[in-house]
């Protein structure tokens, strides 16, 4: 495990206990400043079933730009060759990158 994965880890438990810890605080804060009002009426507005299934389904439908395409039309750096395999090595001239 990374030391990166493991800061994020331990930094990420910390925040989660202390939240906890003062979670009717924060409910009552938010109930205080009107945010859980709020929050209800856009619920009822706009986040119907079927508003909640299309967003759901644009998510999983939508993909990093160019993530497809980058895996099937690579190129050579040196030669313009067309790459069909993963991996940095080109069969045409031999080069690596
Ligand atoms: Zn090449």
């Amino acid at each position: 495990m990374a030391l990166g994965i493991r800061r994020l880890l331990a930094v990420s438990l910390v925040g989660g206990v202390f939240l906890m810890g003062n979670i009717m605080l924060l409910a009552h804060w938010f109930d205080s400043i009107g945010a859980v009002d709020f929050a209800n009426a856009v619920r009822e507005q706009f986040l119907t079933g079927t508003a909640i299934t299309i967003i759901v389904a644009l998510l999983i439908l939508l993909v990093h730009p160019g993530a497809e395409s980058d895996r099937i039309l690579r190129q050579c750096p040196v030669c313009n060759h067309r790459l069909f395999c993963r991996g940095s090595f080109c069969s045409e001239c031999g080069s690596k990158w």
